[in-house]
C-alpha cells in the first residue's frame, strides 16, 4: 500500500515532469543544438587554420634555409599551395600569396615578407555561416650564410608596419639625402625588387636582357618615363637611387639636400 502510493506519487510526478521537460526541450533544444554546432565549427575552423599556418611557417623555414641559392616567389607559391590543398582538401579555398618581398627593407637586407590569404569553407549545416576569410603574414630573414654589416633587426622594427621615415639617396655616390619628389631623385633610376607588377609595367631592356631575373632579385627602372627594367650592370644605369630610413642615412654620413631639404 505504501509502495503503490509511492508508485502513484512517482507516476504523477513523472507525468508532470515530462510535460514540463517537453516544453522546455522545445525551447532550449534548438539553442543547444546551435551551440553544439557552433562549437564544432569553431574547433574545425581553428584546427584548419592551425594546420595551414604550420604548413606556411614550415615552407617559409625551407625557403629561408635555401635563400642563399634562390628565392623564387612562384616556386614557393606553387609548393605551398600544393601542400595546403593536399592536407586540407576542400575546406580551403582561393588560397593566394601576396606581397612577396625580398630584400625590400634596406636597413635589414635579406628579410622576406609574405602574406597568405584564403577562405575556410566548412560544410556544416549552419545556414548563416558562409566561408570565412583568413589572412596570415610572415616576416623572416632569408638565411644567406654571410656576415652582413648590419645590426640584427629588433622586435620593434619587425612589428612596425611601415618604415617610419624614408629618404632617398645615391648609394654609390654618397652625399645628400632627398625627398622622393626632389628633381635630383625623381629623374634617376630606382632600385627595386623584381615582381609581377614590374613585369606587367615594364619591358625587359633590349641591351642588358634581364630575362634571368627571378622575383625578389634587384632591378632598376626609370619610374617617371622609363619603359624597361634593367640589370645593375646595364650601361643605361650608371647611378641609381634607393630609399632608406632617415636615421640610417644620417648615421651613414648623408646630409640633407639643400634644394629639397632632405625630407
Ligand atoms: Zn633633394
Ligand atoms: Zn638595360
Amino acid at each position: 500500500m505504501r509502495l503503490s502510493f509511492m508508485g502513484q506519487n512517482i507516476r504523477i510526478f513523472k507525468n508532470t515532469n515530462k510535460g514540463f521537460l517537453s516544453v522546455e526541450a522545445a525551447i532550449f533544444f534548438p539553442i543547444f543544438f546551435i551551440g553544439v554546432l557552433t562549437l564544432a565549427y569553431l574547433i574545425r575552423f581553428m584546427s584548419i587554420q592551425e594546420s595551414v599556418f604550420h604548413s606556411f611557417t614550415d615552407e617559409a623555414r625551407v625557403l629561408s634555409s635555401e635563400a642563399r641559392f634562390n628565392v623564387t616567389a612562384p616556386l614557393f607559391e606553387s609548393k605551398l599551395k600544393t601542400r595546403i590543398y593536399d592536407e586540407n582538401g576542400k575546406d580551403i579555398q582561393e588560397l593566394d600569396l601576396e606581397n612577396f618581398q625580398y630584400l625590400y627593407y634596406l636597413s635589414a637586407p635579406g628579410m622576406i615578407s609574405i602574406d597568405l590569404n584564403y577562405y575556410i569553407d566548412i560544410k556544416l549545416p549552419i545556414p548563416f555561416i558562409d566561408k570565412l576569410p583568413v589572412s596570415e603574414s610572415l616576416l623572416f630573414r632569408g638565411f644567406v650564410g654571410l656576415e652582413r654589416p648590419f645590426a640584427p633587426i629588433s622586435i620593434e622594427e619587425m612589428e612596425r608596419e611601415e618604415p617610419s621615415h624614408l629618404v632617398w639617396i645615391f648609394p654609390r655616390a654618397g652625399g645628400r639625402y632627398h625627398k622622393e619628389t626632389c628633381t635630383y631623385i625623381s629623374s634617376e633610376p630606382r632600385q627595386l625588387t623584381m615582381s609581377k607588377i614590374i613585369r606587367q609595367r615594364y619591358k625587359p631592356c633590349s641591351i642588358c636582357k634581364p630575362f634571368q631575373l627571378s622575383d625578389g632579385g634587384l632591378v632598376y627602372c626609370y619610374i617617371k618615363w622609363g619603359e624597361a627594367y634593367h640589370k645593375g650592370s646595364c650601361p643605361a644605369i650608371d647611378k641609381y637611387v634607393v630609399s632608406i630610413e632617415k636615421e640610417e642615412a644620417i648615421q651613414k654620413g648623408y646630409t640633407p639636400c639643400s634644394k629639397c631639404g632632405g625630407g
